[in-house]
Parts: structure tokens; sequence; C-alpha cells
């Protein structure tokens, strides 16, 4: 039953939280960052805020992010040590290809980390605040790419999932629960 056992695999991997990112002691945070890697609002304001401004310079040095790309910075202040800003795709109706663009979002985070030999990551919720990515859509790109991702690298240990709200808690569970993963 080799299914069965990938299946566990993945799903002790995939963690699910409620909170606040930035608290979180992975080695590695994902910040759902804009293409010109600036900071702004939501969870992006709030790691920008929590890291200091070293976090900052070191983007500004970076320059910028296209969308579905990552790039690395470390933690700042962060209990992090690195930080992985990934930029999602602005939902635009559905026909723009924001599906594609974010799974790419995700898997380039994930071979990011991979790269840089972190073993355990954070995840927010990509796309789903002020670039409107419908949540139960965006849940199940989220939750396929990561648990497909892990399938074949075995060098990352535990990926978090952290939904800020309630409501996005419960459907990213009962996601989880529908794809097979728990
Ligand atoms: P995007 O521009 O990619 O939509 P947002 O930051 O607006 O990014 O929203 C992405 C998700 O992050 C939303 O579900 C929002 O509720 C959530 N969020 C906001 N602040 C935090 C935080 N401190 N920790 C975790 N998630 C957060």
């Amino acid at each position: 039953m080799p299914d069965k056992i990938e299946s566990e695999v993945k799903s002790s991997k995939i963690i699910l939280a409620q909170g606040d990112i930035t608290k979180q002691t992975t080695e590695a945070i994902v910040n759902a960052a804009n293409s010109l890697l600036r900071g702004g609002g939501g969870v992006d304001g709030a790691i920008h805020r929590a890291g200091g401004p070293k976090i900052m310079e070191e983007c500004r040095k970076i320059g910028g992010c296209p969308a579905g790309e990552a790039v690395i910075t470390t933690g700042g202040n962060l209990k992090a040590k690195y930080v992985i800003h990934t930029v999602g795709p602005i939902w635009k109706g559905g026909n723009a290809r924001e599906e594609e663009t974010l799974t790419r979002a995700y898997q380039n985070s994930l071979a990011l980390a991979s790269r840089k030999g972190i073993r355990t990551l954070s995840f927010p919720s990509i796309s789903t605040g002020a670039y409107g990515y419908p949540l139960q859509e965006a849940s199940k790109v989220a939750l396929n790419t990561i648990g497909n991702y892990l399938k074949g690298h075995p060098e990352i240990e535990k990926v978090v999932v952290v939904l800020f709200s309630d409501q996005d808690f419960h459907i990213y569970q009962e996601t989880l629960k529908e794809i097979g993963l728990r």
C-alpha cells in the first residue's frame, strides 16, 4: 500500500497553525511580498515590523521579484533565521494564469529552501488578502503544491501553514481532509 504510506508521510510534515507567522520558530518564514519588495500591508508589513530594518535593506539590494518567483533574506530580529519573499498573483477572475503563478510561488519558495539547506519553514496563505485570490481555491493550490513537493524532497522536514483568521484556518483544515493529506 505505497499510497497510504506516502500520504501518512506527507500529512505528518504539513502542519496547519492559526496565528501570527512572525512568531514562528521554523528556520524560515515565507513572506507574501509585492514585486518591488517594498513592504506594504498585511503579512508583509507584519514581517518587516517584527523583523526590523535589516530585512528591508537586503530587499532593496535585491531590487525586486517577479510574480511566481522567490528570493531570500536573513530574518533580522525574527526568531526565523531567514525570510523567503515570494510574490503571488493578483486575482483577476481566474483566466490570467493565477493558479499557475500561485503554484510556482509555493514551488519556488520550497526549492529555495532546499537549496539553502533549510529544513523547516512556514507559509502564510499567499495571495488571499489584498491580492484577492478566493480562499478555498487558494487552499487547494497551496496544500496540493506543498504535498507534491514533499513527496520528492525528503530534505524538507516540516512545513507549517499559518492562517491568520479562524475562518481561514477551518477552510484549510477542510481542504487538507478533502485532498487526503489528513
Ligand atoms: P497578498 O497580497 O499576497 O494577498 P496579504 O498579506 O494581503 O497578502 O494576505 C495574505 C494572507 O496573510 C491573508 O490571509 C492575511 O489574513 C494573512 N496575514 C496577515 N497578517 C498575517 C500574519 N501576521 N501572520 C500570518 N498571516 C497573516
